[in-house]
C-alpha cells in the first residue's frame, strides 16, 4: 500500500532547451542548476522536488512524474497529474509528446502502456474496466456547452465530453488522436485556440476480483494548462481577452486550492472554479497529485519564468 504520511503534493520542474528562433535572436540561456531540485534564475535558488534539466529524457520525467501514481490509482486511489507554464513552454511535449514514437511518447502514453501492462500480468480472476474521456476543453468557462454538473452523489461531472471504454493502448491513442483533429477543426476561426484552453484527459480503472468480488476504483486526471502567460502581454481585447482573463482567473484558483492543500487549511475552496470542482474527488486528501512546471530557458521569457516557478513554489 502507499504510505499515508508521504506528502501527497509533488511538484516538479522542468526546462525544454532553447528553441531555434531563441538561438537566432541571441537569447541567453538562463538557468543555472544546483543538485536534482534546486535552480538558481537571476541569483535567486527555487527548490522542488526534482529539477529537470533541458537534456532530460521524457522516459526520464515518466519514471519520475508518473510511475509511482500510477501504481497508486492501479491501488484505487485518485490522482491528478498538471502540466503549468506559459505557452510554448513544453506542456503539451511533457504529457502527450509524440504519441507513436517510443522515445519520443510524452507522460500519458507511457501511463497508458504501464496500466494495460499490468493489466496483462495479471490472473484471470481480475477484471479490469478502463474508461477514457476526452475532450474537456474548459475552453471559456462561462460558455455553457461544457457546464459542470453534479450527479446525486454529488460528484461534479463534465457534460458534452466524450467518454468511452477501452481495452487497448491502441485504442487510447486513438481517442486522443481524435480530440486533436477536433481541436483542428476548431483551430482554423480561432487562432491559438489551444494555448488558451486547458485540457483534460481522464483514466478511470475499475477493477474486480470475479472470486472474491473485491472491488477496486481509482481514477487519474491529466491535465494540459492553458498558458499562464499574462492577457497584457498578449495584447488581447474583447471576447479574447474576457476568456484570457477566465484563463488567469481559473489558474489562480487552482493555484489558491493547490496552495490551501499544502499549507494544510481547513477550507479548500474547490468551489471557485470549474476547474477544481472537477478536479475536486481527485485533489489533496488521500490523493495523488504532481504538478510540472515547465519553464523556458531563454532570457526573453525570464519574466515569466520566474512567475511560473513562483506558482510552483505557492504548493510546497
Ligand atoms: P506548450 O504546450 O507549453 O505550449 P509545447 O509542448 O507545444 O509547448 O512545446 C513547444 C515546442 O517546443 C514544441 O515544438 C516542442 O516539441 C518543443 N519542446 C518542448 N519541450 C521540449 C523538450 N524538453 N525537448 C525538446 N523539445 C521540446
Ligand atoms: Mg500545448
Amino acid at each position: 500500500m502507499a504510505d499515508p504520511a508521504e506528502c501527497t503534493i509533488k511538484v516538479m520542474c522542468r526546462f525544454r532547451p532553447l528553441n531555434s528562433s531563441e538561438v537566432t535572436r541571441g537569447d541567453r540561456y538562463i538557468p543555472k542548476f544546483q543538485g536534482e531540485d534546486t535552480v538558481v534564475i537571476g541569483g535567486k535558488p527555487y527548490m522542488f522536488d526534482r529539477v529537470f534539466q533541458s537534456n532530460t529524457t521524457q522516459e526520464q520525467v515518466y519514471n519520475a512524474c508518473a510511475q509511482k501514481i500510477v501504481k497508486d490509482v492501479l491501488e484505487g486511489y485518485n490522482g491528478t497529474i498538471f502540466a503549468y507554464g506559459q505557452t510554448s513552454s513544453g506542456k503539451t511535449h511533457t504529457m502527450e509528446g509524440n504519441l507513436h514514437d517510443t522515445d519520443c511518447m510524452g507522460i500519458i502514453p507511457r501511463i497508458v502502456q504501464d496500466i494495460f501492462n499490468y493489466i496483462y500480468s495479471m490472473d484471470e480472476n481480475l477484471e479490469f474496466h478502463i474508461k477514457v474521456s476526452r475532450g474537456v476543453k474548459l475552453l471559456n468557462l462561462s460558455k455553457t456547452n461544457l457546464s459542470v454538473h453534479e450527479d446525486k452523489n454529488r460528484v461534479p461531472y463534465v457534460k458534452g465530453c466524450t467518454e468511452r471504454f477501452v481495452c487497448s493502448p491502441e485504442e487510447v491513442m486513438d481517442t486522443i488522436d481524435e480530440g486533436k483533429s477536433n481541436r483542428h477543426v476548431a483551430v482554423t476561426n480561432m487562432n491559438e485556440h489551444s494555448s488558451r484552453s486547458h485540457s483534460i484527459f481522464l483514466i478511470n480503472v475499475k477493477q474486480e476480483n470475479t472470486q472474491t468480488e473485491q472491488k477496486l476504483s481509482g481514477k487519474l486526471y491529466l491535465v494540459d494548462l492553458a498558458g499562464s502567460e499574462k492577457v497584457s502581454k498578449t495584447g488581447a481585447e474583447g471576447a479574447v481577452l474576457d476568456e484570457a482573463k477566465n484563463i488567469n482567473k481559473s489558474l489562480s484558483s487552482l493555484g489558491n486550492v493547490i496552495s490551501a492543500l499544502a499549507e494544510g487549511t481547513a477550507y479548500i475552496p474547490y468551489r471557485d472554479s470549474k476547474m477544481t470542482r472537477i478536479l475536486q474527488d481527485s485533489l489533496g486528501g488521500n490523493c495523488r497529485t504532481t504538478i510540472v512546471i515547465c519553464c523556458s530557458p531563454s532570457s526573453f521569457n525570464e519574466a515569466e519564468t520566474k512567475s511560473t516557478l513562483m506558482f510552483g513554489q505557492r504548493a510546497k
